[in-house]
């Protein structure tokens, strides 16, 4: 789950990182009251979405940036007007961009040089990584990829904790003055006892910055955190934002489904992740497009696959199915009641190819053939692939 700046913001006061002053508004009248609880000078105004890159993106309407810096507070108001409720794209939106409906206001920083910091879970060795670098304010990516070297790492051992001499080591490397290391240490150990408290998946701060004054502070925070820890994160689910979610994502995840839109023209039904993967691949693979990747589970019960075929249906994309099912656990007339009963509900115009194997697959094919539904039964997954995307054609 991803949350705002502003919210993330929040988290590090609470944590005690060190940010800018600021205050988000949703309306326009709401400009003049986040404005007045900021000091008068110089201030930032950021469109607040779930994207990185917002500084360098462009608004559809052609306003160029969605973070400005601005030279006083009324200037501040006049920018804000440019941003909310207008759509800004930028290199993680994707061409459709995302609608801006809050707008932070923070005071702009004294900026003498931009780092980069961030938390994340490594997967090759199971820890939890501190990345940090001297090359702060562009993407770390290019970093990654011209300068290998000036990216620093540091793995926490989940069983003690961040040590100290990791933190100076670290800080070392960065190579700050004596009393910006000592503000870096700080901000460093309280951003880990965020990101272990709060059960995040990634915090990143792009730029942390230092200032003539030789304070460290967050001027950015991008944080996420691990879906499956959430239950004991109330305080965190409710800065849940779904604005910023896919709305046939939001409904896949009331019942249970893994479920992910894509923007080709083939909806995929299947079940287990790993058949999922391959079957969007085959579809790829024989020149057809995947409209989503959707696991409906070992388990799922009939429920599931309607609520599945309903998100399907609904998607104005989509212009086939391909139901790509393997019963190992999952019993084959499990999924073809639930095929049945959501066509009855909602309808078929659409050309769909279903191809059962496995546990019960005799009753779940006589299920679908008593049914009357037209439909296209594949032998193999290349059989019923090359079917699908030949029908979409
Ligand atoms: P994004 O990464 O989405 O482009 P940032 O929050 O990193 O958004 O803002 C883009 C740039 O704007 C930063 O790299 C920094 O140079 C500048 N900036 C952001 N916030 C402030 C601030 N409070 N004071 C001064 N400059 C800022
Ligand atoms: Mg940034």
């Amino acid at each position: 789950m991803n949350i705002h700046e502003f919210q993330a913001k929040a988290l590090f006061e609470k944590y005690g990182v060190p940010v800018p002053k600021g205050t988000a508004a949703k309306t326009p009248d709401d400009f003049v009251t986040a404005l007045a609880q900021l000091p008068e000078g110089p201030t930032m105004v950021k469109s607040q979405i779930h994207a990185g890159g917002r500084g360098k993106g462009t608004f559809t309407d052609g306003f160029k940036g969605g973070v400005k810096f601005t030279k006083s507070k009324h200037d501040a108001k006049e920018m804000a007007g440019n941003m909310l409720g207008k759509t800004l794209v930028t290199a993680q939106t994707g061409p459709s961009g995302r609608k801006v409906q809050t707008v932070y206001f923070t005071v702009a920083s004294d900026i003498k040089k931009e780092y980069y910091l961030a938390i994340l879970l490594d997967r090759a060795t199971s820890k939890p990584v501190i990345v940090a670098s001297t090359e702060g304010g562009v993407e770390i990516e290019t970093v990654a990829h011209n300068a290998a070297e000036k990216i620093h790492k540091v793995h926490v051992d989940p069983a003690y904790g961040l040590a100290d001499f990791q933190v100076r080591e670290l800080v070392f490397k960065l190579g700050f003055n004596p009393t910006e290391a000592k503000n870096a240490a700080k901000l460093i150990r309280s951003l880990w006892t965020m990101y272990w408290e709060t059960d995040a998946a990634m915090i990143e701060v792009n730029p942390l910055i230092t200032t003539p004054d030789d304070q460290v502070l967050a001027l950015d925070a991008k944080v996420s955190f691990d879906d499956n820890a959430l239950y004991r994160h109330p305080e965190i689910v409710a800065l849940r934002d779904l604005n910023e979610e896919d709305s046939k994502e939001i409904e896949a995840s009331k019942f249970g489904l893994s479920y992910i839109a894509l923007d080709g023209n083939i909806a995929c039904l299947v079940n287990g992740a790993g058949l999922a993967m391959s079957t969007m691949d085959i579809i790829k693979h024989f020149g057809g497009n995947p409209a989503n990747f959707l696991d409906v589970g070992g388990g799922a019960s009939k429920d599931q696959v309607v609520a599945a075929f309903k998100i399907i249906l609904g998607d104005p994309n989509v212009k086939g199915i391909f139901v790509n099912i393997f019963g190992g656990i999952m019993d084959c007339n499990v999924i073809a009641t639930g095929i049945v009963e959501a066509v009855k509900e909602v309808g078929l115009k659409l050309p769909l190819v279903v191809r059962l194997e496995g546990n019960n697959v005799a009753a779940g094919k006589a299920t679908l053939d008593a049914s009357g539904l037209s439909l296209v039964s594949g032998s193999t997954m290349a059989d019923a692939a090359q079917k699908i995307v030949k029908l979409v054609a």
